[in-house]
């Protein structure tokens, strides 16, 4: 039986994905070649990029107003410094709400002046600023919506004149937002679309071209708009498989759906954490994360005896990410419903024996 898997990335894929994937790996379309071993610039990929790229705009609601979406390498960290890069004149803002943020903000530092509207590092990252203001004479805003480590969630985001980016690795695809106030939106495929390998990035073409520097191709955006994605060999696996995911999701009713999925599987969890007192949360409440629940035990003496029962129980990669400990479960979107019953039973039963 396939495990309960909350890892918080590379994560949970649904099964019928994994299965078309790797039925793709041997012979895609019943042409007898492999996915991986034909042209990238063959009708049969391009359609698979075309269809991928047109899923993810139609999925944010975002079609048909001047966005495109790009299939990139290099993962969210190097969209850290393409940001910077393409965007940066003189300064930038940056909401500084944990370690995904921190590295954003040091590589924007290389190219020009920074301001941290507002930092929750004080409390160890364990809630999302507010009241801040974004000054009016930036380049642009950086946010992170979800931050995957700490197990917050940003639940409004500030109005701001300035074009907006935000770091949506671990939650896009996870819950309605009005999309089109964000200019870029970038995301590591791993979290919640697909394998590790691609990076999702939908950027409003108009704010592009307005740096003077020299922008290298590779890290260039309009150089991958003019080549619709293709400027070099795409990760045609991992962009296959998202778009194997963003099939599934729109299969299912879309975001509208996978939204009340997600709360209801946050909401059980949640309700058992604060019920039981064996258990604490680790962040402000209102600033809980639907996608990534830290929580710790009130008793470490009773950590040998819950990790043995949730291994018994086939969950996987509950483990806090190693710079802060405790617990993580993560729901992204594939994980089930059934998944984090198994959980919160395996909660109850260590208050029945402890
Ligand atoms: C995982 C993660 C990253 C880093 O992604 P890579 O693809 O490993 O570079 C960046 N931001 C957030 C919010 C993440 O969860």
């Amino acid at each position: 039986m396939k495990k309960h898997n909350f890892s918080a990335g590379p994560c949970i894929l649904p099964d019928e994905v994994l299965k078309k994937a790797s039925e793709a790996v041997i012979n895609f379309n019943n042409d007898n070649l492999s996915l991986i071993e034909i042209s990238h610039r063959s009708k049969a990929f391009v359609d698979v990029i075309e269809k991928a790229r047109s899923l993810a705009l139609e999925l944010l609601g975002l079609k048909n107003k001047g966005y495109k979406a790009l299939f990139l390498q290099g993962g969210a960290s190097n969209q850290f410094l393409m940001t910077a890069y393409n965007l940066l004149n003189k300064k930038a803002a940056y909401l500084n709400t944990g370690t995904w943020s921190s590295k954003a903000i040091k590589e924007a530092k290389l190219f020009g002046e920074l301001i941290e509207v507002a930092s929750s590092k004080d409390q160890n990252f364990n809630y999302i600023p507010k009241g801040y203001k974004v000054p009016t004479d930036v380049d642009y805003f950086h946010c992170t919506s979800n931050n995957t480590i700490y197990g917050t969630q940003m639940k409004d985001f500030p109005e701001t004149n300035v074009p907006f980016i935000c770091d949506m690795s671990s939650d896009i695809f996870s819950r309605q937002l009005d999309f089109s106030k964000f200019d870029l939106i970038y995301a590591g495929a791993q979290k919640n679309m697909g394998p590790a390998g691609t990076t999702l990035v939908i950027v409003k073409e108009e704010i592009l071209g307005k740096v003077e520097r020299i922008i290298p191709s590779m890290l260039n955006y309009q150089v991958f708009i003019d080549k619709d994605s293709m400027f070099n060999t795409p990760p045609v696996f991992a962009v296959y498989t998202s778009m194997l995911t963003l099939e599934w999701l729109k299969d299912l009713g879309g975001i509208e759906f996978i939204e009340k999925v997600n709360e209801q599987k946050s909401a059980l969890l949640y309700s058992e954490i604060d019920r039981n007192p064996l258990f604490n949360g680790v962040v402000v409440k209102e600033d809980r994360s639907h996608m990534n629940a830290t929580f710790t035990l009130t008793n470490n003496n009773l950590k040998e005896k819950f990790d043995a029962m949730w291994k018994e129980t086939n969950i996987n990669g509950l483990d806090g990410h190693r710079s802060i400990g405790g617990y993580r479960a993560s729901m992204y979107n594939a994980l089930p419903l059934y998944s984090v019953q198994a959980l919160v039973d395996v909660m109850q039963e260590l208050e029945r024996i402890a």
